[in-house]
């Protein structure tokens, strides 16, 4: 009988996972995940999030072991591993996900589709997230994506069939691969049950307030729903999130709940952006390093100060909520939209770096780390899709409006937390008696500001303006928005 093997990518669950649940009603199935050595050593990998996905298999392999067949888990390239399963099974057909992902995976699933074509092999792939793979109008999306999220879910197999153990048991399964090894002391825990308590406290409690409490960073840990790491490593489908907060939506619209209904309402909106950027990765491919609107070429390929890469990386800039944003990131590998936002617009304007290291940091501290949001986020912050108009933040007035009292700065920057109110979002502005008193003296407890706020803001606005007036190409923007401006409101 012909096994179907199913590869689990960022899709680690079992209930609306379209592959397995078309495979096991087919017959056996031998469900895979591959740590490839390679992807692994990318330089957007990070250990910490080896770490979560570890848990999550962990508990997958569970999952699947009561089903009656654990996960099979192959440390290995693709290539060795569809070998070893050609050995073992003789024809087999390949059931997985479509992924929207960086260059390295396109490349990778295009050496996977040849192989399964040289030796027979049926690869079967199912979309993800409502993201389309032909291409559709704008005006259409939107409706294509409701349609997605309106479908029934695919139900979990019932049983398993045994075909065999794993390879590697999971006591065998490396504990550290990624590039970056920076610990991640508060990272969110993996796994299934994890993030149904998550996505259940959140819709019941803690999301009362989420309209304000997620845009600022004292409560956005709290009143966040904090469930990325699950839907980018698809623990839970986006589809299974959608309909539970459209039912909570209506429940909440039932009992005239204006908070809960402002907040349901909002949060459905971001799932939706959700799909919105990844759509614009996959009719992208390469945006992780490659500058959507090809007029941005040039802006910044030539200069790049490491020393103050090395300080932005470190949270040791002077500017107190960027260093406080950097700082909480490293320890909880999770920070709110506002917060990556500031730190890459920081990094692209007043620093003056091209934003693809300061990405690929980001991406390794990131628990929930998806390339198709990531860097179309990253370059709509660093000002390269040529589709908004580009915003200079001033890291001083954000500090005042994201975060007033100067909660979240005086937990992650400890030298700060004595310092007044008065000086906290500019320190540099305290008088010396005041630094001492404080016990933060400027270039000893704390940094001195690396750069001139003002200056810097004036001189990246003076440069873009000078390349754009040389060398922007309307055909180019036409293109853009041709292909990526849809609405980005969910009707
Ligand atoms: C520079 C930059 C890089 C980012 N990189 C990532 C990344 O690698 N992975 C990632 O999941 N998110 C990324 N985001 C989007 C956003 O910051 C996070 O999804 C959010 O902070 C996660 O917190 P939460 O789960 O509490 O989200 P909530 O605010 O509760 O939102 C719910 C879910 O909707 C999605 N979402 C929320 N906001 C957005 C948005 N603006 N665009 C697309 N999807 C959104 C996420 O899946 C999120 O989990 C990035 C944002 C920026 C500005």
């Amino acid at each position: 009988m012909t096994v179907r093997v199913v590869w689990f990518k960022r899709d680690l669950r079992v209930t609306d996972h379209g592959p397995l649940y078309h495979a096991a009603r087919q017959g056996p199935v031998a469900p895979l995940y591959v740590a490839e050595p390679e992807y692994w050593a990318q330089p957007d990998a990070g250990e910490r999030r080896w770490g979560f996905v570890r848990e999550t298999l962990q508990e997958l392999d569970q999952t699947l072991s009561k089903l009656g067949q654990p996960l099979w888990f192959m440390h290995d390239s693709m290539i060795n591993v569809l070998e070893y399963l050609k050995d073992r099974f003789g024809v087999f057909e390949l059931y997985s996900h479509q992924e929207t992902g960086v260059q390295w995976c396109n490349r990778r699933n295009q050496i996977v589709r040849e192989w399964c074509r040289r030796n027979g092999v049926l690869w079967r792939e199912w979309p993800v997230c409502g993201v389309l793979r032909r291409a559709t109008a704008a005006e259409r999306w939107q409706a294509a994506w409701k349609d997605f999220m309106a479908q029934t879910r695919y139900p979990s197999p019932k049983s398993l069939p045994m075909l065999g153990t794993s390879p590697l048991k999971p006591e065998a399964w490396p504990e550290t691969i990624g590039a970056d090894p920076t610990p991640c002391v508060l990272r969110q825990a993996g796994g299934r049950a994890a993030a149904a308590q998550e996505l259940k406290s959140f819709l019941q409690t803690r999301g009362i307030n989420y309209f304000r409490d997620t845009h600022y960073p004292a409560t956005s840990f709290e009143g966040g729903s904090r469930l990325s790491p699950y839907l980018s490593h698809g623990v839970i489908s986006l589809r299974e999130a959608v309909q539970q907060s459209r039912r909570a939506l209506q429940i909440y619209h039932t009992h005239r709940s204006a908070d809960w209904v402002k907040s349901m309402t909002e949060f459905l909106s971001r799932l939706y952006l959700r799909s919105h950027y990844m759509q614009q990765m996959e009719d992208e491919p390469g945006m992780e390093s490659i500058n959507l609107h090809k007029s941005f070429n040039g802006l910044r390929e030539h200069q790049f100060d490491e020393a103050k890469f090395e300080a932005w990386k470190n949270g040791e800039t002077g500017f107190p909520l960027i260093d406080a944003a950097m700082k909480a990131l490293i320890n909880y590998g999770w920070i709110n939209y506002q917060l990556r936002g500031l730190l890459m617009s920081f990094a692209a304007n007043q620093l003056w770096l091209h934003w693809r290291e300061p990405a690929l940091h980001m991406a390794r501290l990131s628990t929930d780390y998806d390339p198709a949001v990531h860097f179309p986020l990253t370059q709509q912050f660093a000002g390269t899709t040529g589709m908004f108009e580009q915003k200079i933040y001033n890291p001083v007035t954000e500090s005042h409006r994201l975060d007033p009292a100067g909660k979240f700065i005086r937990a992650e920057c400890s030298a700060l937390r004595e310092v007044s109110d008065a000086y906290l979002h500019a320190p540099w502005k305290m008088p010396h008696a005041e630094q001492i008193m404080s016990g933060c003296v400027l270039g000893q407890d704390y940094p001195m500001p690396i750069i001139n706020n003002e200056d810097a803001s004036l001189i990246a606005g003076q440069r873009l303006k000078a390349h754009l007036e040389e060398r922007l190409d309307p055909m180019e923007t036409a293109r853009v928005r041709a292909a990526h401006l849809r609405s980005i409101k969910l009707d």
